[in-house]
């Protein structure tokens, strides 16, 4: 009931007693993205029950949009009273204090208090932590990653990242990033961080889209889905080069972390087991002995309800 908590005060640690956990209840996750959040309620296994989409002004000084769309998606839990709401949001994100710190191309959701909002219209406990590392939470608890102390989530495609679970905790240190302005290369290509030589650079859509376009391989939008299927030589090399650029990335990762498990999201669904395989024997490769030696596994997660996930499993894992 709304009027058991005042919607602005500090709310409980989402920790479950035991009584609670003898209750099934159902999740709330958010992804807020520039100028669009989704919202949908799922139950303990992770299957979505409802969901909800909305859009807002990103380019707004004001964040009277996000307030409005976050008020129209927020309808989804009505009548439900989730455990608690996960939110995974684009950015830099400060989780202690429930906030977007920053969000590039977004002013209207620099320094939006995101918890407070979505506790004010839900009455539940709400948690925020950046998309990219919440993600590893979803496969911890409903995806490839379950049962597993270490292992890294890695988002590919148009957005790049890695979330990792290190011994049973999500590594996210105040002001960590997702990994994609690692530089990977002295030079390089320019990045749209004005830098040169990020991972996000060379391993991402972007970058794909536009090595296809040069090399004359425009069919079917030069998608790695169809770049994989094509016959054609250089579509070969093109994802093998793809794929190594990909590597670069994820084998600093192993070699700092030994992760063990890579579980990829994203665009590389779309490459299927040729481009996984690419992935793997690539890391392997550069793996330099001892510990476990390094798997790849592709997500079967509807690409947009990654986030989504990964924003239930954050209230699972509530501290
Ligand atoms: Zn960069």
């Amino acid at each position: 009931m709304a009027h058991e908590r005042s919607p602005l005060r500090l709310v409980p640690d989402p920790v479950p007693g035991p009584e609670v956990r003898a209750v099934p209840r159902t999740l709330g996750a958010v992804e807020l993205l520039p100028g669009r959040v989704r919202a949908a309620l799922l139950d303990r296994s992770g299957a979505v029950l409802d969901r909800a989409e909305a859009s807002f002004d990103a380019g707004s000084a004001s964040p009277a949009g996000v307030d409005e769309a976050l008020a129209r998606v927020a309808a989804v839990f009505d009548g439900h009273r989730p455990s608690g709401v996960g939110v995974a949001a684009a950015g830099v994100v400060d989780p202690a204090g429930g906030r977007v710190i920053e969000v590039d191309e977004a002013p209207a959701l620099r320094g939006y208090g995101v918890t407070a909002r979505l506790e004010e219209l839900t009455g539940v406990p709400v948690r925020v932590e950046h998309r990219a590392r919440v993600q590893v939470l979803g496969d911890r608890w409903f995806g490839p990653g379950r049962g597993r102390r270490s292992f890294a989530s890695v988002s590919t495609g148009e957005v790049l990242g890695v979330g990792i679970l290190y011994d049973g905790e999500v590594l996210a240190p105040e002001g960590g990033r997702s990994g994609a302005h690692m530089t990977v290369s002295a030079s390089g290509e320019p990045c749209t961080c004005g830098r040169r030589g990020c991972w996000k650079a060379v391993a991402t859509t972007r970058w794909l889209r536009g090595r296809a376009g040069a090399l004359g391989l425009r069919a079917e939008g030069a998608s790695l889905g169809a770049l994989v299927a094509s016959r054609d030589g250089a579509a070969r090399r093109l994802v093998a080069e793809y794929a190594e650029n990909l590597v670069l990335g994820l084998a600093t990762v192993q070699q700092l972390f030994a992760c063990g498990l890579f579980v990829l999201h994203g665009e590389a669904r779309e490459g299927g087991e040729p481009f996984r395989a690419l992935v793997e024997s690539g890391l392997r490769a550069g793996a330099l002995g001892g510990g476990e030696l390094p798997r790849v596994v592709v997500s079967e997660a509807a690409v947009d309800d990654v986030a989504l996930l990964g924003g239930a499993g954050l209230v699972l894992s509530g501290r």
